[in-house]
């Protein structure tokens, strides 16, 4: 359906949606970008898309035009009338929900199974994710295409020993896969941010057994609240976890950084 479809420089224009920094806003206007973003969770036809943040709607363009039913919660209304012509060329393929997508009650919304794809405000972006991240499991949704700041991208898919290496990436991977699927340069944004981008592929793993995840978040911050001390000392914020270390073969006097997913999950599941 882009194709023909009006510039979304003239759209932003005719609509006067000039950028807010306070909402998170860099929009992307390169349809060839767009269209490589919605084709990383694989083939969308048919299936119903949660997007948030669709601005003036070009990557919800790009998802309508892989076949996908799109649900979008925005919450500027000045993008909502750009936004609702948008649903009239789609024919019933999209709608928009108005309002904040920290507050929606998604599965109501949406129902089970759709992969989410989205552009984030930096400013929710992560809180965003831990949401998703958290709670029951297996997840109400199929997979999260999402765009962070690179450095963020980054600490999700960090590995032990390194400087990205924390809490974010422990709640990405003990019970999920994320993999960096493309690097965005800034100027690709407008306007451009001060920061690289990349957006992450991430998709539902088993749940390891025995672990309940009160328990892993609990430990982490535990571990990584004081990630410069040993464990003997940072993990006395976590009642039992001290005497859990030995019987594990884990010494005390390493560092939060240099237990591997493995170690935390046999730790979380000891404690739980
Ligand atoms: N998807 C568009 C694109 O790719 O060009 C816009 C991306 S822009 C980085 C982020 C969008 O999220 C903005 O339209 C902003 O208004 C919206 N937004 C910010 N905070 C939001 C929130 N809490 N809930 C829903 N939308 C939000």
């Amino acid at each position: 359906m882009s194709d023909g479809a009006e510039p979304l420089r003239d759209v932003i224009a005719r609509h006067g949606l000039q950028a807010t920094k306070a909402l998170g806003q860099n929009f992307i206007l390169d349809r060839q970008l767009l269209a490589r973003i919605a084709a990383i969770p694989g083939p969308l036809d048919g299936k119903t898309v949660y997007e948030v943040g669709p601005g003036p709607g070009g990557l919800t363009r790009a998802l309508l035009d892989t076949g996908a039913r799109v649900v979008a919660v925005e919450r500027d209304r000045r993008c909502l009338p750009a936004l609702a012509e948008l649903e009239q060329e789609a024919k019933g393929r999209l709608r928009t929900i108005s309002g904040d997508a920290l507050d929606i009650d998604e599965r109501a919304e949406i129902g089970d199974g759709a992969p989410i794809v989205a552009n984030l405000p930096y400013n929710v972006g992560t809180a965003l994710l831990l949401r998703w991240l958290g709670g029951s499991w297996p997840p109400w949704w199929s997979s999260l295409t999402l765009m962070f700041q690179r450095e963020v991208a980054e600490r999700i898919v960090a590995k032990p020993g390194g400087e990205h290496y924390g809490r974010l990436a422990i709640a990405a991977q003990w019970r999920a896969v994320p993999k960096i699927a493309m690097l965005v340069h800034r100027s690709s944004f407008v306007p451009p941010p001060k920061v690289a981008s990349a957006v992450i592929h991430l998709v539902p793993a088993p749940q390891p057994e025995g672990v309940d995840p009160a328990v892993i978040e609990r430990l982490t911050a535990a571990a990584f609240g004081q990630r410069r001390k040993m464990l003997r000392s940072s993990l006395k914020a976590m009642p039992g976890a001290l005497e859990e270390l030995e019987p594990l073969g884990i010494d005390p006097e390493r560092r939060a950084e240099t237990l591997s997913i493995d170690d935390y999950v046999a730790l979380a599941r000891a404690l739980s």
